[in-house]
């Protein structure tokens, strides 16, 4: 992946073309922003552009190195486990010692740098200040704040924003061969993430989205037993959850803005209907109560509660 076909980021990319033509790029950047909106993509681009004699042609060795995960001058760096190991940064800094191979000098990609813990930050720090032959660091984190205030202190750092929504949905549209409603659905639900639109989430939002949106009005306070099934169904897929309570969460804004005259602004254009019966049944009130009750129910499975009482306990406030 070139600069030139990144989709956005224009002013990072801008920056670091501009460090580079002028030979004053950083020891050491730390990209910082959401996960899955391309900071990946941009380092890549970066040791393309530092280790292919065109500036990052896409079709030289080194390039193609790069793009197959083994140019020997690239060195990846990812959590073992629940951290950055101090034996992670130890092997590293044995490569270092040596020459690059193919390159004029190394690049070292540090993945969720947030991380590295104390004992692995500390053992960081001086190749961080120095690299040994000229390398260069990029480290990565979704969670800045969390990164060691000894190792932000040393890095150059270079924010990246969500795309913007519609730049998104252009994108989907010709990428995925999409129509207007559904690159519209699909770019408001993966708010401005690249990952989660084309990747498993992409089915989800699309198609599954209108079962889930339609076998939730369907339920009844009435009736207990489909509720708590429902419930049982939606539990058992840990993984997607979040993604589901998000689907549910942008249904509710969408009643919250029919009764506000938003109906513009509505994410689930295909579902006019079943947002026009919500939007009737409730007040303002009780739509942002269950908007709330929503919210509080993805902090609450993050601490690994008991799912299925979560759920249940979260689609009797939903349907009341
Ligand atoms: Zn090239």
């Amino acid at each position: 992946m070139t600069f030139a076909r990144i989709l956005g980021h224009e002013r990072q990319k801008d920056l670091l073309r501009r460090a580079l033509k002028s030979d004053r790029l950083a020891n050491a950047y730390l990209f910082t922003g959401p996960d899955g909106i391309g900071k990946r993509l941009v380092a890549l681009a970066l040791a393309r552009a530092v280790f292919c004699p065109a500036q990052g042609c896409g079709d030289c060795p080194a390039c193609r190195k790069i793009d197959h995960g083994n140019h020997p001058d690239l060195h990846i760096l990812e959590a073992d486990g629940a951290n950055i190991k101090i034996e992670q940064i130890r092997l590293l800094q044995k490569e270092l010692a040596y020459r690059a191979l193919e390159a004029s000098r190394k690049i070292c990609l540090i993945e969720a740098a947030d991380k590295l813990n104390r004992s692995s930050g500390n053992a960081l720090l001086k190749t961080l200040e120095e690299p040994p032959g000229n390398a260069i660091f990029i480290l990565l984190t979704a969670h800045p704040q969390r990164v060691l205030q000894t190792i932000r202190s040393r890095c150059q750092p270079l924010p990246f924003n969500r795309l913007a929504a519609v730049q998104l949905e252009d994108e989907l549209r010709v990428q995925l061969d999409l129509n207007d409603e559904e690159s519209h659905i699909l770019a408001a639900l993966s708010e401005g993430s690249f990952k989660k639109a084309l990747g498993r989430d992409r089915d989800l939002y699309l198609n599954e989205r209108r079962e889930l949106i339609q076998s939730l009005v369907m339920l009844s306070s009435g009736s207990i037993l489909p509720i708590f099934a429902l419930a049982e169904r939606l539990a058992a897929d840990k993984d997607r959850l979040p993604e589901v309570l998000e689907i549910y969460q942008a249904f509710y804004r969408d009643a919250l803005l029919r009764r506000h005259d938003g109906a513009a602004q509505f994410i689930n254009i295909d579902l006019r209907a079943n947002i026009e019966t919500v939007a009737g049944k409730h007040s303002t009130l009780e739509l942002l109560n269950k908007l709330v009750a929503i919210k509080e129910t993805r902090h609450r499975l993050e601490r690994n509660v008991n799912r299925q009482l979560a759920m249940e306990t979260l689609l009797l406030q939903l349907v009341a």
